[in-house]
């Protein structure tokens, strides 16, 4: 096996996934295209592929503090309607970035839809979870100039536009 099948910093990424809560609920599967060594994906599973061959199979355990941050216990923020696009259909789960104190880019999620009021909660769904990652790996390639200066890959043969 040549060496650029080993996953590493500035290699792209193909992986396989099924993602399952503590309780064993398969919370969702798919496929990941990632550039390795960017954050690109969350700081426990990146950790855990480091180093792993193409058409390997991992089971990988995530504590909530390399995965999606523990739960903050935090009322939820009533926010009006009006403050969203009205031709927008708002609905839990919706992902939107409010302004920090500094000016700053927060992410916040939509828990509930009331009468003209929308509920955000400034944690991410997962937060608090374990998770657990089942990963079959793909393909793993060197990354071009151009994704390793993005920090992200461009498409399976790194010749993607955006
Ligand atoms: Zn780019």
């Amino acid at each position: 096996m040549s060496e650029t099948a080993i996953i590493g910093a500035d290699r792209a990424v193909s992986l396989q996934y099924t993602l399952s809560g503590s309780d064993g609920t398969v919370i969702e599967s798919g496929q990941i295209d990632y550039l390795h060594g960017y954050q690109n994906i969350i700081p426990g599973l990146e950790s855990a592929l480091d180093g792993a061959a193409v058409g390997q199979n991992l089971q990988v355990e995530v504590p909530p503090e390399l995965g999606y941050g523990e739960r903050m216990e935090v009322e939820p923020q009533r926010v009006p309607r009006e403050a969203f696009p009205a031709d927008m259909e708002i609905t839990p789960g919706m992902q939107f970035h409010a302004r920090g104190p500094a000016g700053e880019a927060l992410p916040v999620w939509v828990i509930g839809v009331e009468e003209g009021i929308v509920l955000i909660d400034p944690n991410h769904p997962l937060a608090g979870e374990t998770l657990h990652f089942d990963v079959t790996i793909l393909s793993v390639r060197p990354a071009t100039p151009e994704e390793v200066q993005h920090g992200h890959i461009h498409g399976p043969d790194g010749h993607g536009h955006h």
